[in-house]
């Protein structure tokens, strides 16, 4: 998914959000990095105006899913 200039800075800040949202396999734990996973970043909104990306993701611990199936990281997050 490629975002429109003049759409770019609110869209960039969701993508990254999104990312952080679902980096790790709920299943171990590894992140989409380290499982090899390339997005082509086929994020849509659905008809309820949520986000999804349906890329699938298959880690080496055996589950499979799709990216927004993944989980955020454990690491601390910012607190507000
Ligand atoms: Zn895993």
């Amino acid at each position: 998914m490629s975002c429109s200039e003049s759409f770019s800075a609110k869209c960039d800040a969701v993508l990254k959000q999104y990312t952080k949202d679902h980096l790790v396999c709920p299943r171990c734990g590894a992140d989409r990095y380290s499982m090899g996973f390339k997005s082509n970043m086929s994020q849509v909104l659905d008809d309820d105006g949520v986000f999804r990306n349906r890329d699938s993701v298959r880690c080496s611990c055996g589950w499979s899913g799709i990216v927004h199936g993944l989980v955020p990281h454990l690491e601390p997050l910012e607190k507000d």
